[in-house]
């Protein structure tokens, strides 16, 4: 395969990305002067280098390998509650929000509903590792799903009760969905504060 073809599948991976976009990118940094190239290159690998994932709650951040987040770490985070949402941008939307003190889980997807097996990409055992921890360590009291109100994030909702239903009558703390404070259709990513304030306040 010549290069332009082999570099248009790389970008044919990325998320919402077809055929002609992919190429139409190749064809942007053919345009390029070189330098430009180079340091796209570099800021790539940077990325890697540089920021890894927070070992409790699977946020990106800029650390060291399996260095804490500012949230996990901090004293002052409320314990006792913890937030699952499906990705980085919805946790960045809720904490800019301001609305909520606690612990937070990025879940990395949400669960399909067609197909049997659940994605690799889904942490649910690393979700129920994480609270059975914090159940374990702190008192828990309450886990909060935090799921764009889509059918597939119904379903994920539903999946996750499923899931930590075990541990919910182990340790005793409560599953309340923040779902019922939204509106149909909401994307979490673009909420804004007084709705994700609204929903957590209705939250059940
Ligand atoms: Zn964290």
């Amino acid at each position: 395969m010549d290069p332009i073809n082999k570099l248009t599948e790389y970008f044919k991976e990325f998320p919402g990305i077809g055929e002609r976009q992919a190429k139409r990118f190749v064809y942007f940094l053919l345009h390029k002067n070189p330098s430009y190239v180079k340091e796209l290159g570099d800021k790539i690998l940077d990325l890697k280098n540089t920021i890894h994932q927070c070992p409790s709650c699977f946020l990106f951040f800029q650390s060291q390998q399996d260095q804490l987040c500012d949230v996990c770490s901090n004293p002052k985070t409320d314990k006792t509650s913890l937030l699952i949402v499906e990705k980085d941008a919805d946790y960045e939307n809720i904490k800019r929000s301001k609305n909520y003190n606690g612990m937070y889980f990025i879940l990395g997807g949400l669960v399909p509903i067609v197909t049997k097996e659940t994605p690799s990409y889904v942490r649910t055992k690393e979700l129920i590792h994480n609270i059975e921890t914090q159940a374990k360590k702190e008192a828990l009291k309450e886990v909060i799903i935090a799921l764009s109100l889509n059918p597939q994030g119904e379903h994920t909702d539903m999946y996750l009760r499923e899931i930590l239903s075990p541990s919910e009558k182990k340790y005793n703390f409560n599953i309340v969905s923040l779902g019922r404070g939204l509106s149909t259709g909401t994307e979490l990513e673009y909420s804004d504060s007084e709705t994700i304030k609204n929903a957590l306040r209705n939250r059940s």
